[in-house]
């Protein structure tokens, strides 16, 4: 199968013996086609992140399998997934420009530097932020530092982009904004994405379809239209606000 194939994975936490382990992600099954954005929405707690993490390669599979374009990741490092991430914090270099943090992504590439520059003009134009390359990322604010952070993750293309939280830190008027220009950007460059957000408006805005989490399980994953007039369960309606 092309695209993101997520089969039955869990994800624990704590030393295999003792009684303080926790299962943070039970057995979760997920698609992701090329093109296509999918959030994980979820109350805070529920796995989400974890479930992320385990995609990346950054924590380890306690059961089943991560395939991409049909092949188990297992045994593949972070680095060689030709995954990219983006965080609620996106630990911008404070001591480089806004051109360099974007090249960041783009110097294992064999670019010439006129190519490089052409990309990283490219990429900021995408974000909203053209002619921002020479700024100082101590002056940009909030939200100009997290589409610099989104430029530099879409620098390299990455087959999977993986996002987690990125938006929480912002006001939430930015945030729902800035969620629709994310969306722009995703579509536009034809990235596969998993966006993490334990908020559903800005699932419903990001997202061709929305997988609803709780307690470590995958409740249903549906087109944000579905989920709001044919919630699978109570539980799902209530935490998107329809019920209680
Ligand atoms: P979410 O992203 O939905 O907020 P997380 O995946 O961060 O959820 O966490 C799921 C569960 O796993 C929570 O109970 C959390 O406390 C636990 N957890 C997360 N990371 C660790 C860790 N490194 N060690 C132990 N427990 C963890």
């Amino acid at each position: 199968m092309a695209g993101l194939e997520i089969r039955e994975v869990s994800v624990r936490y704590g030393a295999s013996t003792g009684s303080t382990r926790v299962t943070a992600v039970d057995g979760v099954s997920l698609t992701v086609a090329p093109g296509e954005v999918v959030a994980l929405l979820g109350p805070s707690g529920c796995g989400k992140s974890s479930l992320l993490r385990a995609v990346a390669g950054l924590e380890p599979l306690a059961g089943g399998r991560v395939l991409y374009d049909g092949e188990d990741l297992a045994g593949l490092p972070v680095h060689k997934r030709r995954f990219g991430l983006m965080f609620q914090d996106g630990q911008l270099f404070p001591h480089r420009d806004v051109r360099r943090n974007v090249a960041y992504g783009l110097e294992t590439q064999d670019l010439s530097r006129a190519e490089r520059d052409e990309r990283v003009t490219e990429l900021l134009g995408l974000v909203g932020l053209a002619g921002y390359e020479q700024r100082a990322v101590p002056t940009l604010s909030g939200g100009e530092q997290q589409r610099v952070a989104l430029a530099r993750a879409l620098a390299p293309r990455p087959r999977l982009l993986l996002l987690d939280e990125p938006l929480s830190a912002l006001d939430r008027q930015l945030r729902e904004r800035l969620a629709g220009e994310v969306r722009a950007a995703l579509v536009e460059t034809g990235t596969t994405a998993v966006f993490v957000t334990h908020d559903h408006a800005e699932a419903s805005v990001v997202a061709d379809r929305v997988g609803v989490m709780d307690r470590g399980r995958l409740l249903q994953v549906a087109a944000p239209d579905e989920l709001r007039t044919a919630p699978a369960s109570t539980r799902v309606a209530e935490f998107l606000g329809l019920r209680g």
